[in-house]
């Protein structure tokens, strides 16, 4: 059996070396004679487990003191519900950065608990750019300021971390978590849905601030709250088991690749191999995306000739580079090109391309 390169945007890859470990340790995981799955959470092994993943996740992203560190569920959708549940008390406004698909999703959620207000947004011009930060609306009163740092269908991304003054800057980074080193100490809350750069989908990463979690601005069932995840050890009722101890043979595969700033190397590599060879073709191959904001995890892409497009995806499929077809919103091309796509996959595409132009050009 050989391994296709994959190119899904999530679900998306894992890491082989991770998958491996898995399956050796599929029918008897820890010396217990029985699967991860097949074991209590509340077990010493588990516990343990557990707790290591999460000092793994802290040690990788230099998580300071004050933070919590969640494992939940729901998927990043349900938080885009939960958060204003959490944060906001009715009516109260929230302002949303829009550059993309997800913020928009988020900001339509939130908006039945609270006053959902786009402050910035670049739909005029197709989501190709972040909005310019002079120009965000944003309301010192605010319970939070939410952004999308990774635009995982409009393949456009935003660097560093913006300036919201006292307002808790909120991410959603389902789609770059751990695709770069990060200041956490910037953001008072980030989550993501795991099936990117984490582990399988079904998964939600949290880190918060402990001042957030002790706002209580409605009466909520204890299953919806935070607070009651971060003093249960996220173990409130059963958690994703499977998925947590994936994440954690991630964490540690990123500490052995030599942490987060080796994958912004490889990360920043893929991307410009591929935007490059964009650039090249002589608009052969097209991106709208304003440069500066262009995803170093989703590259997204055009033909000039539109009909190519099933024919360059179905002739890619055969030569072995998996799921390269655009979000059906945008169509195109989309490679995404998360920490667990080597180099070689984004060369093997770079020729790809070249070929593919050569014989059909
Ligand atoms: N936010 C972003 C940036 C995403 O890419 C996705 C999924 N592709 C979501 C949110 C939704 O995630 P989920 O399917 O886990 O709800």
């Amino acid at each position: 059996m050989s391994r296709a390169w994959n190119f899904s945007a999530g679900p998306a890859a894992l890491p082989e070396d991770v998958l491996q470990r898995a399956q050796a340790e599929l029918l008897d995981w820890n010396g217990a004679r029985a699967s991860v799955m097949e074991v209590s959470h509340r077990g010493k092994a588990f516990m343990e487990m557990a707790a290591r993943a999460e000092a793994d996740l802290r040690e990788l992203l230099a998580i300071p003191p004050g933070y919590k560190v969640l494992f939940l569920q729901g998927g990043a959708t349900q938080h885009f519900a939960q958060i204003p549940m959490n944060l906001c008390a009715d009516g109260q406004r929230a302002d949303y950065v829009v550059n993309g698909h997800w913020g928009e999703k988020a900001a339509s959620e939130a908006s039945f608990y609270a006053d959902a207000h786009v402050a910035a947004s670049s739909k005029a011009d197709g989501y190709t750019s972040i909005p310019d930060r002079a120009k965000w609306e944003l309301d010192p009163r605010a319970a939070y300021v939410h952004i999308t740092t990774n635009e995982t269908i409009h393949g456009v991304e935003m660097q560093g971390s913006p300036d919201v003054g006292d307002v808790p800057l909120i991410a959603d980074m389902s789609s770059d978590i751990l695709s770069h080193p990060l200041d956490v100490s910037k953001f008072g809350l980030i989550y993501a849905g795991a099936q990117k750069n984490i582990g399988p989908s079904g998964l939600v990463l949290m880190i918060v601030r402990e001042d957030l979690l002790e706002r209580h601005p409605r009466p909520l069932p204890r299953i919806f709250r935070y607070a009651e995840y971060a003093a249960a050890d996220s173990m409130l009722n059963t958690p994703n088991t499977w998925g947590w101890y994936l994440a954690g043979l991630t964490f540690q595969w990123l500490k052995h690749q030599g942490g987060l700033a080796e994958m912004e190397r490889r990360n920043r590599t893929k991307a410009e191999l591929l935007y490059a060879a964009i650039d090249a073709s002589g608009g052969y191959y097209g991106n709208r995306v304003q440069p500066a904001a262009r995803s170093r995890m989703n590259v997204i892409f055009n033909l000039q000739d539109a009909v190519l497009e099933p024919v360059f995806v179905a002739e890619a499929e055969k030569a072995g580079l998996l799921a390269l077809k655009g979000h059906r919103a945008l169509g195109g091309i989309r490679a995404s090109l998360y920490n667990a796509v080597p180099v070689e996959a984004a060369v093997a595409l770079r020729d790809f391309m070249a070929e593919f132009r050569r014989t059909h050009g």
